[in-house]
């Protein structure tokens, strides 16, 4: 079937499947590959087209603005709902850096000093996925092998610190076109696959009872509008918009879809990472090194390649009532002739090295990433605002708690104390709190918009990703994250694609 472009449809056409799928960026495709080539008939209605273009990226306008409380000023974000991702088939990762690592076991813990903490699964649980999840990337699988490479040791500091690997997928429209062009299409080359482009949904109507979804609406920008059917419906239009088109969708239940305890568009979490600005000559964040050549683990010349980060270790993070965090190095020292050092005066890079106990020493720049702690002031509301569709727009209160700044600041200070205590190295970062939060860029991971619990009174959907309340949809992508763990997302929401397909395979008669 392949691809048909939604605007050439008569108006009103009515498009009927088994399942269809809402989206068709890195989570809607990855589910339509797991079905290819079987007998379900999978119809995926993606809003974008082939090609970037201003026009569909218009849609995603809205406003925003990251909130500290109580005491630091709210910056304002109102370009972040637009340029945080890609309205187009493919979705953001048409543009992503194509980085990958999965959550670490203690992201799935429950933390009882991260108030919502706790997965309905375990890293263990999910490893299978993340295994096929990494095949169809075609990376190397994260089955614990790298931590035990005798060539590329660890920097030993102690039990709260561990050594992350990373690694960088080709499949992004950023990194190489022509691989990412298959991704994105070569899967609906079968008969049972079909791609309806410019295809944007901007309803899901649910049954009079409000108990299941009977049809979804969709519009063409300047074109027709359609609806569609089928027995099955997977959101999967991304952390931000999965949570606006409930909201936006309340025909039937005021309160919009699978909101009936409040919760959808609650939690959203982002990572901030806090570096210093590469291009100023301002002080920051710095890492100097006596470890020498195991560094080579930490260490890559591009950021591109294979490598490690250093990451929270659960002990830790409990020891400190902080969530989780990493350090990420990169070879280049911070520009400027001073860096600061948290708990001593300034001091000019070559006076710190001195400082040191004389073996061989790396100067690192790095940057620390910090897990965001679920909040439920922390949101996306429909504003009183349009899109050309008739959509409400989208508002962003991205809030952070002071429990969010004070475990960052403990933890990072504990790193350096404990880089100290071993002799390894010295840890510099801006100790004004202020100064901290100017040096934090947001990152474009929106996570917790539809959280995932097994209680619908804390969750939006269920372990499987079914909303509860609802017999046929499901959700998938970042928004189910109940938290936001520490790595980047992407993997993470593609082994749950992969666990979903399997879950959702059998109820649709298809073989597993
Ligand atoms: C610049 C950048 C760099 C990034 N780098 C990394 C990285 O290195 N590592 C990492 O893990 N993550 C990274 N990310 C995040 C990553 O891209 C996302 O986590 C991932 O792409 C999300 O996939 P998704 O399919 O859930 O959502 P999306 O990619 O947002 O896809 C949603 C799809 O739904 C479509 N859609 C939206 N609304 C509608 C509607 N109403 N009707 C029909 N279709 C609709 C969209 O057009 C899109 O195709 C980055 C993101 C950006 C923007």
């Amino acid at each position: 079937m392949a691809f048909i472009d939604a605007r050439t449809l008569p108006a009103d056409s009515r498009i009927e499947a088994d399942l269809i799928i809402i989206g068709g960026g890195m989570a809607g495709i990855t589910i339509a590959r797991q079905f290819a080539g079987g007998t379900v008939k999978v119809a995926i209605l993606e809003g974008g087209g082939r090609d970037l273009n201003d026009a569909a990226q218009d849609l995603y306008d809205g406003a925003g603005a990251t909130v500290h409380a109580p005491d630091n000023a709210d910056r304002p974000l109102d370009d972040y709902p637009r340029n945080s991702r890609a309205r187009v088939l493919g979705g953001s990762g048409m543009v992503w850096g194509g980085k990958c690592r999965p959550l670490d076991a203690a992201d799935f813990a429950k933390r009882d000093w991260i108030p919502h903490s706790g997965w309905p699964m375990s890293r263990q649980d999910l490893q299978p996925f993340y295994d096929r999840a990494c095949d169809l990337l075609e990376i190397p699988r994260f089955d614990g092998t790298d931590a035990k490479d005798p060539d590329r040791p660890m920097l030993e500091i102690g039990a709260d610190f561990i050594a992350a690997p990373v690694v960088f997928t080709k499949y992004s429209g950023g990194v190489d076109e022509a691989a990412f062009e298959r991704f994105r299409t070569a899967f609906a080359d079968v008969p049972n696959i079909a791609v309806y482009l410019h295809a944007n949904v901007t309803r899901i109507g649910l049954s009079k009872a409000g108990d299941r979804v009977e049809q979804v609406d969709i519009a063409c920008l300047d074109g027709p509008r359609h609806t569609a059917r089928a027995g099955r419906y997977i959101l999967a239009a991304g952390g931000i918009e999965n949570a606006r088109l409930l909201l936006a969708s309340n025909d039937v239940r005021p309160e919009g879809v699978g909101n009936r305890h409040d919760l959808v568009g609650r939690f959203f979490q982002g990572h901030v990472t806090y570096s210093v600005d590469e291009t100023a000559q301002v002080e920051g964040s710095a890492l100097y090194l006596t470890a020498g050549k195991p560094m080579g683990r930490y260490l890559n010349p591009d950021r591109r390649g294979a490598h490690s980060v250093i990451a929270s270790a659960l002990p830790g993070q409990q020891r400190l009532a902080a969530g989780n965090f990493t350090v990420t190095l990169y070879p280049s020292a911070p520009p400027g002739p001073k860096v600061g050092a948290r708990g001593e005066e300034t001091v000019a890079v070559g006076q710190l090295a001195q400082r040191l106990d004389g073996a061989p020493a790396v100067l690192a720049g790095c940057f620390l990433m910090a897990e965001h702690f679920p909040n439920p002031d922390s949101r996306i509301t429909l504003a009183p605002e349009r899109d050309a569709l008739g959509m409400p727009r989208v508002k962003l209160d991205w809030t952070y708690s002071a429990a969010d700044l004070d475990g960052l600041e403990r933890t990072a200070a504990h790193f350096g104390d404990t880089l100290g205590a071993a002799a390894k190295g010295r840890f510099c970062w801006p100790a004004e709190r202020e100064e901290l939060i100017a040096l934090s860029s947001a990152s474009r991971h929106h996570m917790g918009t539809t959280r995932m619990h097994a209680d619908p009174r804390q969750g939006v959907v269920d372990p499987d990703g079914r909303v509860h309340g609802l017999d046929n949809l499901h959700i998938a992508g970042s928004s189910v994250f109940p938290t936001s763990g520490i790595a980047n997302p992407t993997l993470t929401l593609l082994a749950l694609a992969v666990r979903m397909s399997d879950h959702l395979k059998p109820q649709l008669g298809a073989a597993r």
